[in-house]
């Protein structure tokens, strides 16, 4: 019988926190909420909180976080209410948390995902960007502290699913000739280049096959997804760039490969639903149920695979060249991306600028090692600032 499991959901209002819930509350004897945390849903954030009564509950924003405390006392919770970074580092390393879900999206997950491994927990790592800005020093972290690095991003809980024991030994060691790593090439896969200047937000979140927040849909449509997954690959599996090939698969259904030097090439598939992922880490290495349809096969009939188009999809070649490079280029596409998203999402962007921009920051911004956070933080701040200002002009 495993122990009751304590689990901090960093980003617990979002489309990953929400599915975790959904998983946790169908093993109550497995796992009991011990934090939950909100940027600015205060509402949701409430409701969450007199559904599973964690300890511990977290608004990004002090005021918000005023607000909450006295919403919950009038509720009769005791739950105790933190704000700000201090707050999620407290709960990502409380000594009594055993796994924590990194779920906020973009950099604001960085401080808190460290503090986590840094910890030795477990990390059920679904915040991309946080392991795409400080790579390195994260996987030190890791190895260092002995904490447990799950991948929740479907197509990296592939791979792991069918990865040998042992990887960690080194991929050719092991007979690993290749990692396959699919995308189903969002919504414009096969939209005409000529309109791609004038996609609205709502179009580019629309995504045939999964439902996410709206950045990562955004950079799904970009493709950009698929680049910040190109680099999240070669830190996870210790791979170079030419042991990750892109393969476009549009129907979603498997995952990722794995290719074998005996001819072998191993696939996890299922429905596009990031439940089969979540319910995989937190139990790994057992497995349970998560709440996910049994995939059909019939009913899919069919799988394709298709060369992706760089031409048509620029992030996925700079973010192969940032991985290149090294240093804080990673750091610089990831920070120009989420300004340039947030601007595309907010119509003061045009989509056809997103890869743009980050190619004019890129091109101007010194490559410097990464050789620590507050490395990364000023790189990170840099960019940011120039790509404003490109969007001032
Ligand atoms: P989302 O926008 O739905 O949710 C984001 C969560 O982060 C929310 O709970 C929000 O309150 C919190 N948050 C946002 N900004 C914050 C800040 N500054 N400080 C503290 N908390 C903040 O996003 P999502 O789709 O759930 O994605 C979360 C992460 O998981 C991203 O890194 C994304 O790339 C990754 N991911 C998501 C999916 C998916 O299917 N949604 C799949 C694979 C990977
Ligand atoms: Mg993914």
């Amino acid at each position: 019988m495993v122990p009751l499991q304590n689990i901090t959901v960093l980003g617990s209002t979002g489309s990953i926190g929400v599915s975790t819930l959904d998983v946790m509350r169908r093993h109550p004897d497995r796992y009991c909420a011990f934090a939950l945390t909100a940027n600015s849903r205060m509402e949701e954030l409430f409701q969450q909180v007199m559904t599973f009564q964690p300890r511990y509950a977290v608004m990004r924003d002090e005021d918000l976080a005023e607000a909450l405390r006295n919403r919950l006392l009038q509720a009769g919770s005791d739950t105790e209410v933190l704000a700000g970074v201090e707050g999620l580092v407290t709960v990502a390393e409380h000594p009594e948390v055993h796994q924590v879900m990194a779920a906020i999206v973009g950099a604001a997950g960085l401080i808190p995902t460290m503090a986590a491994v840094k910890a030795g927990k477990r990390i059920l790592l679904a915040n991309k960007e946080s392991l795409v800005m400080s790579g390195h020093l994260f996987m030190s972290a890791v190895k260092e502290s002995g904490a447990e690095l799950l991948p929740i991003d479907s197509e990296h809980n592939a791979i792991f699913q069918c990865m040998p024991l042992d990887f960690a030994g080194g991929l050719t060691q092991k007979g690993v000739s290749k990692i396959l790593l699919t995308g189903s090439g969002g919504p414009f896969r096969t939209l005409p280049l000529e309109q791609f200047a004038s996609v609205t937000p709502d179009q580019a979140c629309a995504h045939p096959n999964w439902d996410m927040g709206r950045k990562i849909s955004v950079d799904s449509a970009t493709m950009m997804n698929k680049g910040l997954e190109f680099i999240e690959a070669c830190w996870l599996f210790s791979a170079s760039t030419q042991q990750v090939q892109v393969v476009v698969h549009p129907q979603s259904v498997i995952h990722s490969m794995v290719q074998y030097v005996d001819g072998s090439v191993l696939a996890q598939m299922g429905n596009p639903d990031m439940r089969t992922p979540i319910a995989y880490g937190l139990g790994w290495p057992q497995r349970q149920v998560s709440g996910v349809e049994p995939l059909d096969l019939i009913k899919v009939a069919q799988l394709d695979f298709q060369a992706p188009d760089e031409a048509r999809f620029p992030c996925l070649r700079l973010a192969r060249e940032a991985m290149e490079a090294g240093g804080t280029a990673s750091v610089v596409l990831n920070a120009v991306n989420e300004v340039m998203v947030d601007a595309f999402l907010n119509g003061r962007a045009k989509f056809t600028e997103i890869p743009a921009v980050i190619e004019t920051v890129l091109g101007r911004s010194p490559l410097v090692d990464a050789v620590d956070i507050d490395t990364i933080l000023r790189a990170d701040e840099t960019a940011r600032l120039l790509a404003r200002e490109q969007l001032n002009q």
